[in-house]
């Protein structure tokens, strides 16, 4: 039997507000999703004057106790930061699969390959769906049970995706008991990211579009207010993708690396990822901000192209295919706030091609990774940015792995067998065929190991 508490976090508050500083307030439990007077997105303000009424070490010995702990919800990395994420939720409506607490390791082959003494790997793959889209979908989906038991008449939760928010959102509304429904990119999501929402029972809709058309439909969807809009543009979900920075800084015992690479499409986590390293600057954790870099595709890198021009302007594009098919957008919803963050962040973009993410992911993987193609796109960034001395040796660098690779074995058997097309398998491990004769095996063997 788990012992609930029912209360909310009592005295903590959190609304939305509109991102450019737009006069009014919005109740988190309000479906809204930009601002009404200049059509920005909102973002969550917490009262950071009863967050500082504790001061960081009491908040660091509180956060310690629930990480070892089961007391409803506060074992899971996001509501162990209850009060800092979303305090106006009732424990008992909170929908969790005990997410976050994902592991940072030292990857110290893949650092000597590269020149790195100091390169981690964030695995936010390691979590109930297999991506980090678990952190910001347990905050959305509590709320909108919370706003079902205050009475509100919402009939489902929609959004568009690049296969991982679907898995995501149709997981969190299957655990909590509301419906789902999905639109996907017809032929641009994995098979394991098409049967997530599948198997858990949403309704899936595949669209003959990229990701840019389904979102198009589903803001047209949700223009209905019985259906609320799941997609990073509602900021209910960065609040639980910032407990990454939190998480990040309390592994390395409550201090920040010099270094940060994030792979960036819609550009929702690296929002997230600096609004969670603000939060812990406001309330004295950290006096060092990292330098964050967020890495694209280059067949979907509208953000490199406005960094080459100091970001003066933005122009969306229409993203070319791309093996990092999570990050294959064009026109992504939350440009203003990584902007913003980026400027604050001494911020980089850096971009890498196909060739470039298959090999980085082959790479890792050769020194006991099994990296996603986002990851593999992040690495391969960080790699072109070590060569040009951008960052060096010494610094300590973390790599935030965005999927679990066994989303997207089927990339992988392509470039280990070599039938990925128009890409060198510069690595690869193609399985040996032959009968099951000793002296043939040995030979293999032998010359495998060159004797
Ligand atoms: C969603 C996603 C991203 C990109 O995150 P954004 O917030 O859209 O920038 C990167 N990698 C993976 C695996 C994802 O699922
Ligand atoms: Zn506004």
């Amino acid at each position: 039997m788990v012992n609930i508490d029912k209360g909310k976090a009592k005295g903590y508050n959190a609304w939305f507000e509109c991102v450019n500083g737009c006069e009014g307030r919005h109740s988190i439990k309000e479906v809204v999703y930009r601002c009404s007077a200049c059509g920005s997105l909102l973002q969550v303000v917490h009262d950071m004057a009863k967050l500082s009424e504790k001061n960081s070490d009491e908040w660091k010995a509180l956060f310690k106790k629930r990480k070892h702990g089961n007391e409803w919800p506060y074992g899971s990395g996001v509501w162990g930061l209850k009060e800092w994420v979303c305090p106006t939720v009732d424990n008992e409506n909170v929908v969790s699969m005990y997410e976050g607490n994902s592991n940072l390791f030292w990857a110290e082959r893949l650092g000597k390959e590269i020149g790195l003494s100091d390169l981690w790997i964030k695995l936010c793959g390691n979590s109930h769906t297999g991506s980090f889209k678990d952190l910001g979908m347990t905050v959305l989906v509590s709320v909108v049970k919370q706003m079902i038991s205050d009475g509100a008449d919402i009939k489902a939760v929609a959004c568009a995706s690049t296969g991982d928010t679907s898995a995501a959102l149709a997981a969190y509304c299957a655990a909590g008991g509301i419906p789902s429904i999905v639109f996907l990119p017809k032929d641009k999501v994995s098979m394991e990211q098409l049967i997530q929402p599948i198997a858990n029972g949403a309704m899936v809709i595949s669209l003959n579009t990229d990701f840019d058309g389904c979102m198009k439909v589903v803001q047209e969807i949700t223009n209905d207010k019985q259906i609320y809009l799941a997609n990073s543009m509602n900021s209910l979900r960065i609040e639980g993708q910032k407990t990454v920075a939190i998480e990040l800084a309390q592994q390395f015992d409550w201090s920040v690396p010099d270094v940060v690479v994030i792979p960036g499409g819609n550009l929702g986590n690296v929002s997230a990822l600096g609004k969670g390293f603000l939060m812990l600057e406001e309330l004295g954790f950290i006096d060092k901000r990292p330098q964050i870099v967020v890495a694209q595709a280059e067949h979907a890198n509208p953000l490199y192209r406005s960094f080459l021009k100091g970001f003066k302007g933005f122009e969306p594009i229409t993203a070319k295919s791309t093996l990092a098919s999570a990050i294959q957008i064009g026109n992504p919803v939350s440009v203003q706030k990584a902007v913003d963050i980026l400027e604050k962040f001494n911020g980089i973009v850096e971009h890498a091609n196909e060739q470039e993410l298959v090999d980085a992911c082959a790479m890792a993987d050769k020194t006991g990774m099994y990296a996603c193609p986002h990851t593999g796109v992040a690495l391969a960034a960080l790699l072109k940015l070590k060569k040009k001395g951008t960052i060096k040796k010494g610094q300590q660098v973390v790599v935030i792995s965005t999927a679990h690779g066994l989303k997207f074995s089927e990339f992988k058997l392509k470039y280990h067998t070599k039938t990925l097309e128009g890409i060198k398998s510069n690595y690869a491990n193609a399985p040996v065929e032959c009968d099951p004769d000793l002296d043939t095996i040995k030979k293999i063997i032998d010359n495998q190991l060159n004797r």
